[in-house]
């Protein structure tokens, strides 16, 4: 049975759905595990209600208050594909740091066994896991605190994503990363570009993917 909450009607349907992948595969998406699972999640429902239409427009970051946005459905699509094309295969235990309103974990949730995510606003973090339990995950465990620390407990993980820009890559993060792990983060202040940073036998792989525009990674929890 659909919960009549989570199915939607006009802009928030299925189609619409549908017609966001179309769009995401006309910018480049390829992988159709993402794809599907983004066909499936009902992003609107983790947006307020004023902006429910406009949920499913890929180049769209819209704000979830505190001063965050979420992130657009094209770099959810873009990390998320990047993580799962890791040399290994895709990750069964990943790291979110930022979980925001929950959206990407939503996705990750259904990619992943299981998921681990770190929010520093509590507010933020409680309503995220509200929705999921709505939508009635269990693969996810979250954490308020500060991310740059990671989340040691759960680690090591195959897979670390971050949604907020460090100026530099958080050590501690890496330390955590699994032999053969993947970390999707992007890096930079003023410019930020996504790094995807292989932990290999040898050390760490680093490569530069493109531009992209996040909100700060900021210190502390509130
Ligand atoms: N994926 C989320 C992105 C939200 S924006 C979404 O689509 O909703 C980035 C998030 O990172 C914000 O919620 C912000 O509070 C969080 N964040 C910023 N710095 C952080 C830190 N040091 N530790 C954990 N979360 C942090």
């Amino acid at each position: 049975m659909t919960l009549a909450k989570f199915s939607g009607t006009g802009m928030t349907s299925d189609r619409t759905r549908a017609r966001m992948v179309e769009s995401l595969r006309a910018r480049g998406i390829r992988n159709e595990a993402v794809l599907k699972v983004m066909s499936e999640v009902p992003r609107h429902v983790f947006v307020d209600e004023a902006l429910q239409d406009r949920a499913y427009e890929v180049d769209k970051a819209l704000p979830i208050g505190f001063g965050q946005t979420i992130s657009t459905p094209e770099i959810v699509a873009i990390m998320s594909e990047l993580l799962l094309a890791r040399p290994g295969g895709p990750p069964a235990k990943v790291l979110e740091i930022g979980t925001g309103c929950g959206y990407q974990t939503a996705i990750l949730g259904k990619l992943a066994k299981d998921v681990y995510t770190v929010e520093r606003i509590a507010p933020l973090m409680d309503k995220a896991r509200r929705t999921l339990r709505d939508l009635r995950y269990y693969n996810v465990i979250f954490k308020h605190a500060d991310g740059h620390f990671g989340y040691a407990e759960g680690g090591p993980y195959e897979g670390i994503i971050m949604t907020a820009a460090a100026g530099q890559i958080p050590a501690e993060l890496t330390a955590q990363l699994a032999f053969g792990g993947r970390m999707v983060l992007p890096v930079g202040v003023e410019q930020q570009q996504l790094y995807v940073i292989d932990r290999t036998e040898t050390g760490l792989v680093q490569n530069v993917v493109h531009d992209v525009r996040f909100v700060p990674l900021v210190p502390g929890t509130v």
